[in-house]
This record gives structure tokens, sequence and C-alpha cells, in this order.
């Protein structure tokens, strides 16, 4: 069998591993491969998501301090590079609302952990329930905060754009193609990878960067990381708003988590960058990363059931008592359209659970939870001497993409592992990212 040496090798073409490539073939001259087992990249959570470039007021600094800071700097970088590119990125800001007095208190912390993120005092403001209505007639709550420094865009398609910077520049694709093994040697990893066909084929390279998504865990355990981490899947569900409400709102309404460990479990009143508006996600407990539907479900449900019954971090988490009525009580709930969309209703009255019949985009959580049985807030950055592992790549991933990747390429400068970065990147200075991440 042939085998194919490269200096760097990329796990997974969603918007992280495209971003990655993007700068280790913009600004060095590594010969990069990506390996992707879809046929098109950006195929799972990365097309499927809500879309919004998030501003970073809802990440506490201390316990989520990379989302913060990727979250803050993505804004300007998803705005240059879509300008570049005549892409849409709009500017159409959000607003976060209180439904009742006590998360009032909560908006007016998110305000502080915004400006101490990085966002100016006038990019963020407070407002009471007449300064609510005044710009959102239609919308009921005890305050809000109005973030203008927050956009909607197509992650999809800015990955797609990304993919061809990525090839114009030298990176390589093969797409179809799923990693299944991995063995490290002395100075480089053979890597095992199977096509739809079945054929089995070994790639070498130096360095291997898992950027697997919902797999990536699998993949770390492949290299002996993160041996004490464990996940879980939640499937976030959306559903399509009639036409008749596009001029409901002017922006996005999220409201404060009823659970602030569980920000993902209240469905927000989304408008789409194309105008269409939404309600969701909700997150349903799956088997899989893929789980989009009843077949790839079941085919998980053995495999993780066993797993929650054998691994001591996941039976430490369904055998606690808050977690357990979390999911009885507000996860279950979600599962139902009607009170998924109740829930809206609560800051959107007129709307009307009838009139909602047509299912959105679902895309699928991957959370972490560590052996004592608690999620990870943050993403990890998990490295051995031929691999990282960039795992727990959650919301707000995708507006985090191109300064996390531009972050990671220069680390892997300072560390050798590719070459001093020599070519100039026009749009960005990376050494300056980095600077801005890391200190
Ligand atoms: C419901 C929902 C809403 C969200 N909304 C937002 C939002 O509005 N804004 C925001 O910033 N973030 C949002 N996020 C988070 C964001 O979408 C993710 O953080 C981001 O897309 C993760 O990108 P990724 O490249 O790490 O993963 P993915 O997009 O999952 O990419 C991983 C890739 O790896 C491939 N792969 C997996 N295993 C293998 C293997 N063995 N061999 C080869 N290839 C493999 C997969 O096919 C996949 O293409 C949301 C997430 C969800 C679930």
């Amino acid at each position: 069998m042939q085998t194919k040496r490269f200096d760097i090798v990329i796990i997974g073409g969603g918007i992280l591993g495209v971003s990655i490539g993007y700068f280790l073939t913009v600004n060095s001259d590594a010969n990069v491969l990506i390996i992707e087992r879809e046929k098109i990249v950006s195929s799972h959570t990365s097309s499927r998501n809500t879309g919004k470039v998030h501003a970073p007021f809802l990440y506490d600094p201390i316990k989520k301090k990379i989302f913060a800071k990727i979250s803050f700097l993505g804004y300007n970088m998803w705005e240059t590079y879509s300008n570049q590119k005549k892409i849409q990125f709009k500017q159409d800001g959000v607003l976060e609302i209180a439904k009742q007095d006590k998360d009032v208190k909560i908006l007016k912390k998110y305000v502080e952990w915004g400006i101490q993120n990085g966002l100016e005092e006038n990019d963020i403001l407070f407002l009471n329930e007449q300064q609510t209505k005044a710009i959102e007639p239609n919308v009921r709550c005890n305050g809000s905060i109005y973030c203008k420094r927050d956009a909607s865009v197509d992650y999809g398609l800015l990955t797609t754009t990304l993919k061809n910077d990525y090839l114009l520049a030298g990176g390589k694709l093969l797409n179809l193609h799923r990693v299944v093994g991995v063995k490290k040697q002395k100075d480089s990893c053979l890597i095992e990878i199977v096509t739809i066909n079945k054929e089995r084929k070994i790639i070498d390279s130096k360095y291997v960067i898992n950027t697997a998504g919902g797999h990536s865990l699998d993949i770390a355990h492949q290299f002996e990381v993160g041996l004490d981490l464990f996940d879980l899947h939640f499937r976030g569900e959306y559903w399509l708003a009639p036409q008749e409400y596009e001029r409901l709102t002017s922006r996005s309404i999220y409201s404060v988590p009823k659970q602030q460990n569980f920000p993902f479990l209240d469905p927000h009143w989304i408008i789409k960058s194309d105008g269409h508006c939404e309600i969701g996600p909700n997150a349903v407990p799956v088997f899989g990363p893929y789980s989009y539907d009843f077949i790839d479900n079941l085919k998980n449900f053995i495999p993780k059931t066993k797993e929650i019954f054998y691994k001591k971090g996941l039976w430490a988490l369904f055998t606690n008592r808050e977690f357990l009525s979390l999911l009885t009580n507000e996860i279950a709930g979600s599962l139902s359209k009607r009170v998924m969309i109740q829930r809206v209703k609560q800051f959107l009255p007129a709307l009307d659970t009838k009139k909602f019949n047509t299912r959105g985009t679902a895309g699928i959580r991957s959370l972490l939870i560590n052996e004592k049985g608690n999620f990870i807030p943050d993403t990890l950055l998990l490295k051995n001497s031929l691999s990282l592992h960039i795992l727990n790549y959650n919301s707000p991933g995708a507006t985090g993409a191109l300064p996390l990747s531009a972050m990671i390429v220069q680390e892997l400068a300072n560390e050798q592992v590719i070459n001093k970065v020599t070519k100039n990147n026009q749009l960005w200075n990376i050494e300056d990212i980095y600077s801005k991440i890391k200190f």
C-alpha cells in the first residue's frame, strides 16, 4: 500500500478544521491535508447552527476564557472576510431579555462580562421595560440588553469559501474518507482511513490536528489523549416561522437562560441572515453525534447506554439528582413543539403555535463531561508530542473559528512544528491575534 506523507493532517473539515487549514497554507509553507468523511465540508454542526456571530457578553471571562476571547475577536474577522468575499454579514444586533425581575440582575452581570471581554460601553446597553418596548413593541419583558455588535451569517457558505482559499493556497482535501485508526511512530503518525467503498489507505503525517467535532473525543482517545473525558450529544431542533412573522421584531431575541449552567436549553426567536425567522434550538438528548433521525439514534443506543453504565463520569452525571431533574423537567419538556414555542411566547405573545408546521435544520452539540460528572465549560486544547485535539468546541465555536485558528497556527510556529510563519496574510496579523488570546 502506498503511503503519502504530509507535514500536517487535519481530521475534520468543519469550520474549525478548514479555518486552521486556511491559516496554515496562507501563512506558512506547510504541506497540509484535511481529511473529511462527508462529500462536502461543513456538512455537520458548522452549517447546522443558528448562524449568529455572537457578542461575548454571555461568557464568564474566567470560566469560559477562550470562548470569551475568540467570540470578541471573531466579529471583526468575519466582517473583514465577508466584505472581501462579498458574502452577507448582516450586523443586526441582538436583544437579550429578562423574563422576570430576578433576570435583570443577571443581565447587569452580562453587561459587565461583555465589557470585560472587550465590548465598548456603547456596544452594549441596558434597557428598561419601556426602553425595550420603544425599540421592540411586540416583545414583553422586564428589561433587556441591546448589543449592537452581533451579526447574522451563513457559516456553511463561509466555510466553503474559506475551503476554496485553502485549496488555492496549496492545501489538499480528501473528502469521503473517514479516519478509523491512528498509530504513533517515533516522529510521525500513521493515519488509517477508509473510503465509502471500504477501501483502506494509510497517510503518514508529522503532526495531526483533530477537529472532528462530534467525533473529536473518539479520535483523541485513539491518541490516548483525554481518556478521563466523556461526551453526551444533544440535538438542537428548530421550527420555521411563517412569513407573516418576519416583521414581528427587528432583531433576534434571546432570553436569560433559566438554568445558568445550561444556557442551551432556552429556545430563541431568530432572524436568519436571509431574513426568515425560526424558533429554536431545544436540546434533545441523542445517542450519537449524527443522530438527526431515528435510525442513527437507534444504531448508537446500545454503545452509548453501555458507556453510561460503565464510564465513571457519565455514571456520576446520570446519578446526580440535579441533572436527573433537569433531564426530566427541562429537557424532556423541550421535546414538544408546543412547550418549545410556549417558551418563546412568554416574551413574544403574538405567536400562534398552530402556525409553526415546518421543521428547520437540526444540529447536534457534543458536550464533554469530566470524571466527576461535571460539564466542561470552555473548549479544551489538549496536546501530545505529535498531535493537537480541540475538544468541546461548542457555541460560540463558529464565531471563534478564525481567531482560534490563527492563534493555533502561530503557536505551532512558536513550537517549531511548522516553519516560522513566513508568508504574508493580507487580511490579518496572526502574531497579534495570538497575543490577544494568549495573554
Ligand atoms: C444547534 C446549534 C446552534 C449553534 N449556533 C451557533 C451560532 O449561532 N453561532 C456560533 O458561533 N456557534 C454556534 N454553534 C456552535 C458551532 O456551530 C460549532 O461550535 C462549530 O460549528 C464546530 O465546528 P467544528 O468544525 O469543530 O465541527 P463540525 O462542523 O462538526 O466539523 C467536524 C467535521 O469532522 C468530520 N469528521 C468527524 N469524524 C471524522 C473522521 N473520523 N474522519 C474524517 N472526518 C471526520 C465531520 O464530518 C465534520 O465535517 C451552534 C451549535 C449548535 C449545535
